[in-house]
């Protein structure tokens, strides 16, 4: 039955999928961090919906939440008129946002992705500032249409383009292979100084910018954090000058970095963040919250039919109140911590990893080979076919792990913040002889 499935979706849907091809699973069941296949073998989740199922799956609140709405008789659509669900969502929102940011911000309920999140973002600081420009970073990852695609620098094999010509592209502190050949604290120094100088630059060819774009940690990309100090440069270089700041915490946001928002480690205040994935407690929402003087849009300047979805912004609610009121962001920097403490020993004995990053619950692992050269920052070439090796792995031993990066060769683990300390050993036991293996 498992295999018939697979067969009629590989020839009825498109051949762009790609977690369909890498885990030749048909989900029946989940629970928490489990997920059961239709041949009853069980797996440990590390993928989490791309970061979406901030507690996991199924989690009894959330569906508390969703059965509670159905029974009440809400409608389930009603474009972007105030509901009841529609006003506690925003609440718990606004209750969960930075202080400081949270007392003048206003929210836009956008089409239900990330990525019209982003458009509807990017839309709103042209609008307000009068200007084209964009300034966006190498590695990032921003989502799939027009407006989200030119300010990604991950596109991988996801071209024709479009043009992105009001684009300037920056350099990230990837500190592992560090844009200007040094890593560390002075790696970040030389990135933004290099930002600053650019954007002072009269023949620098940027674009009047109408906003800097960027993720605190980014995700896609390859789980690469950005330093909190370079953070705080990206704000001042960005506020001397007039540009609005926005920080995509599509991936980063609901607790998943060990804070509710990434931007709270570097405690800087953006202009907008962009918001989806876990804020729908495993529906689709997605919104962008601004500080109330950019709101310069007329009615009808940007709309959209999907804007809020009522049982999304139930499940949403719920979990935001849920991680806060468990303290489930605190329990991320534990468990990612202590994961991560056990990857770094794992690195020191398997060469092939050759950097053990993250934040949180939002772990890379980047494989390398071993036998070449490491450049000056002490980078060895990334191994994508040894990557890709680990998750076929991990699978046979009920581990869900997906790549990222520029060569797909970040193992990137997502795990839900409602993680045990038992379920945390098992991905690592997994994970460490799924290495060893492929890497014989
Ligand atoms: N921004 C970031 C940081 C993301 O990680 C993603 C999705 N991986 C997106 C935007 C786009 O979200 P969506 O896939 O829902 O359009």
């Amino acid at each position: 039955a498992k295999d018939a499935v697979l067969r009629r979706q590989h020839s009825r849907e498109s051949s762009a999928r790609t977690y369909a091809r890498t885990f030749p699973i048909v989900p029946v069941r989940a629970e928490g961090m489990t997920v059961e296949g239709a041949d009853g073998r069980r797996y440990l989740d590390c993928l989490s919906g791309a970061g979406t199922l901030a507690l996991g799956h199924n989690h009894p609140v959330v569906l508390e939440a969703i059965r509670r709405t159905l029974d009440s008789g809400a409608p389930l659509h009603m474009l972007d008129l105030a509901t009841a669900d529609k006003d506690e969502f925003t609440s718990a929102l606004f209750e969960s946002l930075p202080k400081g940011f949270a007392d003048r911000a206003r929210v836009h309920f956008c089409g239900p992705a990330g990525t019209d999140a982003v458009e509807a973002a990017l839309k709103l600081m042209q609008t307000a500032t009068g200007r084209r420009g964009l300034l966006a970073f190498t590695g990032a990852y921003h989502g799939m249409t027009a407006g989200a695609l030119a300010v990604t620098g991950n596109v991988g094999v996801k071209e024709p383009l479009p043009s992105g010509g009001e684009v300037t592209r920056l350099p990230y502190p990837y500190d592992y292979r560090c844009p200007f050949g040094v890593g560390g604290e002075r790696g970040a120094e030389l990135s933004a100084a290099y930002v600053e100088r650019l954007l002072d630059d009269p023949a620098g060819g940027v674009l009047p910018p109408a906003a800097m774009i960027l993720e605190a940690v980014q995700g896609e990309g390859g789980v690469v954090p950005a330093p909190d100090a370079w953070m705080r440069e990206m704000r001042r270089i960005t506020a001397e000058r007039g540009i609005p700041l926005v920080v995509d915490e599509v991936q980063t946001g609901a607790g998943r970095t060990g804070a509710m928002w990434a931007v709270e480690h570097s405690g800087i205040l953006p202009d907008a963040m962009v918001l989806s994935k876990a804020i729908g407690g495993s529906l689709p929402l997605a919104v962008v919250v601004y500080r109330e003087d950019y709101d310069g849009w007329q009615p009808g300047a940007h709309t959209g039919t999907f804007r809020g979805n009522t049982l999304a912004m139930a499940a949403g609610a719920a979990t935001l109140r849920h991680i806060a009121a468990e303290g489930l962001a605190e329990r991320a920097a534990l468990v990612g911590a202590r994961m991560t403490a056990r990857l770094e020993s794992l690195r020191a004995a398997l060469p092939v990893i050759g950097d053990v990053r993250g934040r949180g619950l939002m772990l890379g692992v980047e494989l390398v080979d071993p036998a070449a050269e490491p450049d000056t920052c002490g980078a060895r070439p990334a191994d994508p076919h040894l990557a890709a090796r680990v998750r076929a792995a991990c699978l046979s031993r009920g581990l869900i792990v997906e790549l990222g990066g520029r060569h797909d060769a970040v193992l990137r683990l997502l795990p839900p913040l409602t993680i045990t300390d038992e379920q945390a050993e098992a991905v690592l036991d997994r994970l460490a002889d799924a290495i060893e293996e492929a890497a014989t």
